[in-house]
């Protein structure tokens, strides 16, 4: 499977000279197995994934777009995807909020007239919607798919992605819990506070994790819904994760805060004297997990 970072940004874009290194696109990220093109979240970023795929000529005209929830960072490059406006794509759209019945009420919701000055209806793809609930496995093509919600608003999913013997999970916007006076994220108090999640992840080859927020905020952000490079290092650490991506960067990080993010956690991992791998994601980067 190949994985290519399109926007790996938190709640607003942020261009300009201080993120060039890491970008300021709000998050998306493009997963490719054979045929099977999976789209995780269609923040900025979606809008020039979108540019690129249709000079593609020969690439397949199924797309599967993955909403981990309906903020505005993970949805606001819809209207700007170029796919959305060719007849020649079929685009299935998986969220598990709705406003009543109504799925993808987001879509009409962020392209109403007060906001955006044309609808939907202008899209000729073929776009389906799909109504996913936490806790429910299902497939797209060969991968299965698992769903868990997770510390962030309601709704919020994680998806985990199986495939021959590998995994690859996709957690952003998740509060990882932790005791304030536990100073050194014991195994038993952070296992206790994270179970569920610390299951879900066991033995990922790949976790891609919400990284809002740094050693300096460690303590006056808890209870908004998002992880620090603290706590995501101790809790993959504790999930036997293989390779941990640092994601969804608070916009207010420049590129030397994030280079300081990423070796704070490379640090705790020689204490710790860990396996774990620990990369930080930026724009235009790809991996590829090898089955
Ligand atoms: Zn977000
Ligand atoms: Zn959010």
């Amino acid at each position: 499977m190949k994985i290519k970072f399109w926007g790996v940004r938190g709640s607003i874009p942020v261009p300009g000279k201080s993120t060039l290194k890491y970008g300021g696109n709000t998050p998306c990220v493009q997963l490719q197995f054979d045929d099977t093109n999976i789209i995780l979240d269609a923040g900025t970023g979606l809008r020039e994934f979108g540019n690129y795929l249709i000079t593609q000529h020969n690439s397949s005209k199924q797309i599967n777009l993955l909403i981990s929830h309906t903020h505005w960072d993970h949805i606001q490059g819809i209207p700007f995807f170029l796919p959305f406006f060719r007849k020649e794509y079929y685009v299935k759209i998986f969220s598990s909020i709705t406003r009543g019945n109504e799925e993808g009420f987001f879509i009409d919701a962020q392209m109403n007239p007060n906001f955006f000055p044309v609808s939907k209806e202008i899209f000729n793809a073929q776009i389906e919607f799909d109504r996913i609930m936490e806790n429910i496995s299902f497939y797209i093509g060969e991968i299965r798919v698992d769903t868990l919600p997770v510390n962030h608003s309601l709704g919020t999913l994680a998806y985990k992605f199986s495939f021959g013997n590998k995994s690859l999970i996709y957690m952003t916007d998740n509060e990882i819990r932790f005791n304030i006076r536990d100073n050194n994220f014991s195994e038993e108090g952070l296992y206790q506070l994270n179970e569920n999640l610390i299951e879900f992840c066991q033995n990922a080859d790949v976790l891609i994790h919400d990284c809002m927020y740094n050693k300096e905020n460690l303590i006056s952000k808890i209870g908004w819904g998002h992880s620090n490079n603290i706590s995501v290092t101790h809790f993959s650490i504790l999930a036997g994760v293989k390779k941990l991506v640092l994601f969804h960067y608070d916009p207010d990080f420049s590129d030397s805060a994030i280079d300081k993010l990423l070796q704070d956690a490379l640090n705790i991992i020689k204490e710790k004297d860990s396996d774990l791998e620990c990369i930080a994601s930026r724009e235009g980067m790809e991996l590829e997990i090898v089955i």
